[in-house]
């Protein structure tokens, strides 16, 4: 064999060897792109013409801008506006709102607290009547608000437990029932665009948006996500008012390097595929109408001025074509914060270029003197703007508000119904998580308690940010109906046997007592405000529990917080421990139920939960992470998908149909759970696949499938999960492109697991 046959040989061998690549990137024009996003077949689409064709420069800018509604609220100025009482913020005074109309042509509005419905209906009334009568082309507003656990900025409305909440419930049920609730209560008062779901991913427990959050895994973040999505945007029973969602807030926003909100990130592209951009991917499929950017920046680069996330990526690989609205002030940052363009107008430029579509402003008019600037430079073309504004217009139009543009006071009966308020309670009490139970709980009904902790009586502490108002500062505000955790105690135990301690008369109070019960945790806070530098609880709560071990008497401690707070040093000397979240308003009632049995606790950890303030270790974490066993470590307080019952469940049974996938096979597995003790319960059955050897470091195991199921006492379920190749053994590489490789895997199922392997069907015998 001569060299230069060998050299064909050895190459020809690489390139079979080489996964499919995928297809170069080819650029596409932005005449193209306007062709290829019209929806084929669609009256809209010729309607969006001829406005396009009719429009000014200038009306086009203005559909591309979302002011806050600060600037036209009935207040002196803007210091005055965040000091005003509620009506006061969501208020207009129609002619600082022309102003805006007439001279910036704005197509959106955002933001509020929580009002009566009957305000809302009456602001949203004057809001889109102004509008018509300015609008040239009438062409509607559409206003975004921030509903992030229910209508948290409607008065009275249902107010359900954060997201982090929902994921622990692994019960894609209850986001279903969460994004409904917000449909029926808000889509006719006028609130088109509800910023949520947050599909970021709670990778840094430090992190102040943590909570918002379904926590750590893809898998359940996706799932809870696409329910969401699918609820609100889908709500026939609200027609003729619908509602868009926003994916939030794309990408790599969760994991920054200090913890800190709008952090640098350096996230590798492998991994951001892997385990990032998942969540997101399943909301473009559930067809999410709109993508909220990350304020942040990844790898060096803020996200509003990466072409790569959000047009290569987000539009060409991941299909989006809706609407991409910056986050807060996200253009002006460019310059002033990021300081990757010298100017406005440069910062402008750079956003476009990577592909937004509306400016979150929020608070002044720049973006338009600095986008027509531009345009009349030439370096934007008429063009890029018909591509965002028609994406707009199409979303305006998909949502009906051509034909549809005022509120209605018709509905106000749909607002904190029963039917809502069961939901929310539901959701509360599925997502409180049993971490640490010695024979303390359920407490029986004479027990007598002493309740304690900064969380004891606190409404705030419940419900968390973004509930009334961004930071909800003061108890008056949370309605008389809301009962705070001693309360509901309280009305559970009988007055006589609870009652409520501080660290001064804890010792005195336990003496009479059964049992301590103490609700420690965080108070609300949102973003930035909310950075923290350790997860250690703060000095004096940690105080407070020493003082009640102290006593001798059993102690239960209640974590009420955003974030997993640690309590390590203390966790060895309690008998119980419960992770409540921020389980909203009905959530004080949730944990009651809970701790006295009357609700046999379901819920499971949608996170791990930390033993030391510094240090997370993911379960999907990497096989070199646990490699070196440092017995004296102890790394989690929770593990992900762990959750205490007051029944016990035996997982036995597992059979496969096959041991092996052969191409594009598949099999299905099923494992009989068994309740073996004496109460009903909820069980959470969480499959997990190994990938025992791949080419790329593979997580430990992925969560790849959950399903939640009632089981009676002393009866048997049957669980069954059907899994293939491309959807369950596959991953991609840095560049997106599809590794599949053939081997040994794992299946596992609560203690249970069962081999099974893959063959391509090149290699199958
Ligand atoms: C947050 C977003 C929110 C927006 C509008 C921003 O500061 O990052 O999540 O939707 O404000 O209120």
């Amino acid at each position: 064999m001569n060299n230069k046959y060998l050299l064909y040989l050895v190459a020809a061998v690489l390139i079979a060897c080489q996964p499919q690549q995928k297809e170069e990137n080819k650029t596409i024009s932005v005449a193209e792109r306007i062709k290829n996003e019209k929806v084929a077949g669609d009256v809209i689409e010729g309607k969006i013409d001829e406005l396009l064709s009719q429009m000014t420069i200038e009306e086009k800018i203005g559909q591309m801008m979302q002011l806050n509604n600060s600037e036209y609220a009935q207040a002196e100025s803007r210091t005055a506006y965040y000091g005003a009482p509620p009506d006061v913020q969501v208020s207009v005074d129609t002619a600082k709102l022309a102003n805006f109309l007439d001279k910036y042509h704005i197509g959106s509005f955002l933001n509020g607290i929580a009002v009566p419905a009957e305000t809302w209906y009456n602001y949203s009334k004057i809001l889109q009547e102004t509008n018509m009568r300015h609008s040239r082309l009438k062409i509607p507003l559409i206003y975004g608000i921030d509903h992030m656990h229910g209508a948290n900025y409607l008065e009275d409305a249902t107010i359900f437990p954060h997201s982090i909440n929902i994921g622990a419930t692994f019960n894609t049920e209850f986001s279903r029932q969460e994004a409904k609730t917000v449909a029926m209560e808000t889509a006719a008062l006028g609130h088109h665009w509800v910023f949520c779901p947050v599909v970021d991913l709670g990778k840094n427990p430090l992190w102040p948006r943590f909570y918002e959050t379904y926590g750590e895994d893809p898998y359940l973040s996706a799932r809870m996500g696409e329910a969401y999505v699918t609820a609100l945007q889908n709500a026939p029973e609200t027609a003729p008012f619908k509602q868009a969602a926003t994916a939030k807030h794309f990408i790599g926003y969760s994991d920054p390097k200090n913890g800190w909100d709008r952090t640098p990130a350096e996230i590798s592209d492998q991994t951001l595929r892997e385990f990032f951009l998942p969540p997101f991917q399943a909301l473009v499929s559930a067809g999410i109408k709109s993508f909220m950017i990350n304020g942040g920046e990844v790898n060096g680069i803020p996200v509003h001025a990466s072409k790569e996330l959000l047009t290569d990526l987000l539009r060409d690989e991941m299909g989006f074509n809706g609407v991409i609205v910056t986050d807060w002030e996200d253009v002006i940052r460019l310059h002033s914060r990021h300081k990757v363009a010298k100017d406005m107008e440069e910062a402008t430029l750079i956003a476009i270029n990577a592909g937004i579509d509306i400016s979150m402003t929020p608070y002044e008019t720049g973006f338009f003197d600095a986008l027509k600037s531009l345009v009349d430079q030439g370096k934007v073309t008429e063009e890029r703007l018909n591509l965002s504004v028609a994406r707009v217009l199409r979303l305006k139009m998909e949502l009906g508000l051509f034909e549809n543009p005022y509120p209605s006071d018709q509905h106000y009966d749909r607002i904190r119904t029963e039917e809502n308020v069961a939901s929310a309670l539901n959701a509360a009490q599925e997502s409180i998580v049993v971490v640490k139970n010695e024979s303390l709980l359920p407490l029986s009904a004479n027990t007598k308690i002493v309740v304690a902790g900064l969380n004891a009586n606190s409404k705030r502490g419940l419900a968390g940010g973004w509930t009334l108002r961004w930071i909800p500062g003061e108890e008056g505000i949370f309605p008389e109906y809301m009962p705070t955790f001693y309360e509901a105690m309280r009305s559970t135990y009988g007055e006589g046997n609870v009652s409520l301690a501080n660290g001064g008369d804890i010792r005195q109070k336990a003496r009479q007592a059964d049992a301590i019960i103490l609700a420690v945790g965080e108070m609300p806070y949102a973003e930035t405000p909310g950075n923290i530098n350790s997860l250690a609880l703060e000095e004096d709560q940690m105080a407070l529990i020493n003082t009640a071990i102290s006593t001798g008497k059993p102690v239960l401690v209640v974590m009420i917080a955003g974030r997993p707070r640690t309590i390590t040093p203390v966790i060895n000397e309690i008998e119980g421990f419960i992770w409540a979240g921020l389980p909203g308003f009905e959530g004080a009632q949730a944990l009651s139920d809970i701790i006295s049995g009357k609700v046999n606790p379901s819920g499971k950890m949608p996170f791990t939960y930390p033993a030391q303030p510094n240090h997370w270790y993911p379960y999907n974490h990497k096989n070199m992470e646990q490699f070196f066993d440092h017995e004296e470590i102890v790394n989690t307080i929770a593990n992900f998908g762990h959750g205490l019952s007051y029944t016990s469940y035996e997982y036995k049974d597992l059979s496969l149909s096959n041991n092996e996938i052969i191409g594009e096979g598949e099999i299905t597995a099923s494992v009989t759970v068994s309740n073996t003790g004496d109460m009903d319960g909820k069980e959470s059955v969480l499959w997990f696949i190994r990938d025992e050897v791949g080419r790329i470091t593979r997580p430990v195991k992925a969560l790849k499938h959950f399903e939640k199921k009632l089981i009676d006492a002393g009866e048997s379920t049957t669980f069954s999960f059907t899994f293939n190749a491309k959807k369950d053994l596959a991953y991609p590489d840095k560049h997106g492109n599809e590794q599949l490789e053939e081997g040994d895997f794992t299946l596992l199922v609560g203690s249970l697991s069962a081999p099974f392997t893959y063959k391509s069907g090149a290699n199958a015998q």
